[in-house]
């Protein structure tokens, strides 16, 4: 195992495809803190980290002497960080690490939609490849009741600045995010969210509260009843059914899901609403993850 010898400030997250990522940390914790259903950074109090320590690690990172072709900006929104500052970064790593050939971060639409087209474009043309989304839901009632800060509208917004810049997409949608209550119009808005972004990848995830749900009940902002394994996989169906896309990889593989899909949409669109339909036909647990094998 390769030890980095920079400091990170816990607890560290990305996504499961940059597992062999260099993790930069640029900024600690995330701006925003207030979603329901999101415990990565409770326990951090939101800080940018001062560049001349960022420039410090990535020398350091260099002098190891490994080639890292792939970087990820943490935590949970480096995007807020002013254009300026975030070129400062992407210049440093430029002029200092050789071989990279990837460089990505999560972002929140709001962070998107505050910079221009062109000041994204020059992100883009500065090595920033990939963004990854927790869009959550395209349903403005959930979105209002996890209290995330967004609308359809300001998401739209947001992610459609960023892939006229050039920018991939990688989106999150959480399902049984709206509870039994708000099941179908979650979806079908999800869909709805999906088809005007068409972004380059897209997963879902299925809601999961480490905490228990009266502590994710004491933040969501409505009534919420829990829904059961296959009420989740009948909500991923409607999803998918309500989706037109031209070219998205499509996974609902994260460890927090019922049942593996996998394909490209919407060529697999047919394929994959079968293997629901068969799924949801026999009602049989063993075509679903256990719950030991979900890894949470
Ligand atoms: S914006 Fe993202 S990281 Fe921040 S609280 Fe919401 S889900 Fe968590």
């Amino acid at each position: 195992m390769f030890y980095l010898p920079i400091k990170y400030e816990e607890p560290l997250f990305r996504p499961p495809s940059e597992a062999r990522s260099l993790i930069l940390q640029i900024t600690s914790g995330c701006s925003w803190n207030k979603c329901a259903f999101c415990e990565m950074y409770t326990s951090k109090k939101f800080k940018i980290k001062p560049f001349e320590k960022v420039s410090e690690e990535i020398l350091i990172c260099a002098q190891t002497g490994y080639k890292f072709n792939k970087i990820f900006l943490a935590d949970g929104d480096a995007m807020v960080l002013s254009t300026d500052r975030l070129n400062r970064v992407l210049s440093e790593i430029n002029s200092k690490l050789k071989n990279i050939r990837r460089i990505s971060a999560y972002a929140k639409p709001k962070d998107l939609a505050n910079k221009s087209i062109d000041e994204l474009k020059e992100l883009k043309s500065n090595g920033l490849d990939l963004l990854y989304v927790g869009i959550e839901s395209g349903d403005n009632d959930v979105l209002k009741l996890i209290d995330k800060g967004e609308t359809f509208d300001s998401t739209v917004t947001g992610l459609l600045k960023a892939k006229s810049a050039g920018i991939k997409l990688s989106v999150m949608i959480l399902t049984g995010l709206g509870g039994k209550e708000l099941s179908m119009q979650h979806a079908v808005n999800s869909g709805k969210i999906l088809n005007e972004i068409q972004p380059e990848y897209a997963s879902t995830l299925v809601l999961s509260l480490p905490l228990g749900i009266e502590h994710f009940l004491k933040r969501y902002k409505g009534k919420f009843t829990i829904l059961s394994k296959f009420e989740l996989v009948y909500e991923l169906k409607v999803l998918l059914k309500n989706t037109k896309l031209e070219q998205t990889v499509f996974r609902s593989d994260h460890a927090s899901n019922y049942l593996i899909l996998k394909g490209i949409l919407s060529r697999d669109k047919d394929k994959l609403l079968k293997r629901i339909e068969n799924v949801l036909a026999t009602q049989n647990d063993a075509d679903l993850r256990k719950e030991w094998q979900r890894g949470l």
